[in-house]
């Protein structure tokens, strides 16, 4: 389902600002994500690093891991944000992770300016590894 066009600029505005939930000292790459649940709800991430470097989580897993874990287990967009200024795309774990549980969500990739790139995450993910190559059904519609 497509968001209309005050849900993507309402994405936009949040994703953006969802950079500032980040804790990276690190990098100083600040990424904001912010899911769209089936029932509109807009649930928000951002990067969080660790001094033990490869303990970091990116922010597309973080928004996904307080959906889930808040019961919200059915996604129709998710925004993505850096501080790089231009689009960001998400990594190959955060590619896997979604996949998990929005196999077909739409990735919406903002910048600055709040223009974005939009790839569905079949197009990101192609020939996907997911439950049902282990015989266990999707956990979600
Ligand atoms: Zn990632």
């Amino acid at each position: 389902m497509p968001l209309s066009e005050d849900q993507i600029a309402e994405l936009g505005k949040q994703t953006l600002e969802a950079r500032k939930l980040s804790y990276s000292p690190y990098s100083n790459f600040a990424v904001g994500a912010v899911l769209v649940s089936s029932s509109g709800e807009f649930i928000a991430g951002a990067n969080v690093e660790n001094a033990c470097y490869g303990a970091g989580i990116c922010a597309e897993r973080t928004a996904m891991v307080k959906a889930i874990t808040s019961g919200i287990k059915s996604f129709i967009a998710v925004g993505v944000a850096s501080s790089a200024g231009t689009t960001t795309s998400p990594c190959g774990i955060c590619r896997q992770f979604l996949r998990e549980f929005a196999p077909v969500i739409d990735v919406y990739m903002f910048s600055e300016d709040g223009s974005y790139v939009l790839e569905p995450l079949t197009t990101l993910l192609p020939r996907s590894f997911g439950p049902s190559n282990l015989n266990i059904a999707e956990p979600l519609p």
